[in-house]
């Protein structure tokens, strides 16, 4: 399990070699009610930000295998668009 916070290109890197794994979107305060867990390969977190030129910054990104990201964040919703 990994956290991107600050570098927007290592989590794309990630993400195009890692596309089977999973990927928690956080605020940056993982504020416990605003966890989403995605596939790595869902839309909403590949390709082109749909805000503003990065992936992180008041949101952060936390990626691992499904287990992992579960067990540390039961909190998560599944995303509607991918799980
Ligand atoms: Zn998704």
């Amino acid at each position: 399990m990994h956290e991107y916070t600050v570098d927007s290109g290592a989590y794309e890197r990630w993400l195009a070699e890692h596309q089977d794994e999973f990927v928690v979107n956080a605020e940056r305060s993982l504020n416990p009610d605003n966890l989403v867990l995605h596939r790595a390969s869902c839309h909403t977190i590949n390709g082109t930000p749909s805000r503003g030129t990065t992936w992180v910054g008041s949101y952060i990104k936390i990626v691992g295998t499904r287990h992992e990201l579960e067990t540390e964040h039961p909190t998560a919703r599944p995303c509607r668009t991918c799980l």
